[in-house]
């Protein structure tokens, strides 16, 4: 099963992709962490993205396919997996589906976290962080237990510049300009719109409603074939 993980800044995306992934045994791959950890490893594929972004530029489709392609080659993708951040263009959309035909693996399932803008804004300004141990707090969501200081260590805590309401809202701008078209794409296949101004427990629940059916239904079929091509082709070896 492949599925493709939306939503904008302070949608609980991070936290959703972590828990399906644990349910159905699946990596939850983030491109974004793909490109941290290159540049960190000092790959020579990292030192293509850092010198891009050295220059202030935005890493492109090839580069970023090419890393996609070689990490859902590893063993543990064979049954499939979990995308965040990953396609971001059309371009990229389009050569997913290359991919995953070639390795007939089923079209991707695309679940999309809509959030109003209103509740991101209010959920993104609310957070907090102790300057000392980086924790993070959420006024609304998870508040200190003493207003305005770190339970770990009784810091005062600060607003992050970018949880100001005006970067907030230019973050969540952009990040629906560049998702619009790509979630067109994908509008008249395996969508999924589920309201995220809910609690991570009910979202996971719709979640796992939607899924659970496609997993008893199509998961065997998909798994078997995923399997006879890791045989014939020495999948493993990679
Ligand atoms: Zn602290």
């Amino acid at each position: 099963m492949v599925l493709l993980l939306f939503g904008p800044p302070g949608s609980g995306k991070g936290t959703q992709s972590g828990r399906i992934a644990d349910w159905l045994g699946i990596p939850a791959i983030s491109t974004g962490d793909m490109l941290r950890e290159e540049i960190q490893a000092g790959t020579p594929l990292g030192a293509a993205a850092k010198s891009i972004m050295a220059g202030g530029g935005l890493v492109g489709d090839d580069l970023v396919n090419r890393m996609l392609a070689q990490r859902v080659s590893a063993p543990d993708s064979a049954h499939g997996f979990l995308l965040d951040g990953y396609p971001r263009t059309v371009e990229q959309a389009e050569f997913l589906d290359g991919l995953l035909a070639e390795r007939h693996l089923q079209t991707p399932i695309v679940l999309h976290l809509d959030v109003p803008m209103d509740a991101l804004v209010g959920r993104l300004t609310s957070r907090r962080q102790c300057p000392k141990c980086k924790r993070i707090y959420n006024l609304l969501q998870m508040p200190p237990r003493v207003p305005g200081v770190c339970d770990d260590d009784g810091t005062p805590l600060i607003t992050r510049k970018d949880d100001s309401e005006e970067v907030v809202t230019e973050r969540i701008r952009t990040y629906d300009e560049v998702t619009r078209p790509v979630l067109a794409y994908y509008q008249d296949r395996k969508y999924h719109q589920i309201r995220g101004d809910r609690s991570p427990s009910y979202i996971f629940e719709e979640i796992t409603g939607i899924l659970e059916p496609l997993v008893s239904k199509n998961g065997a079929s998909c798994c078997a074939k995923a399997k006879a091509k890791q045989s014939s082709d020495g999948f493993a070896a990679l």
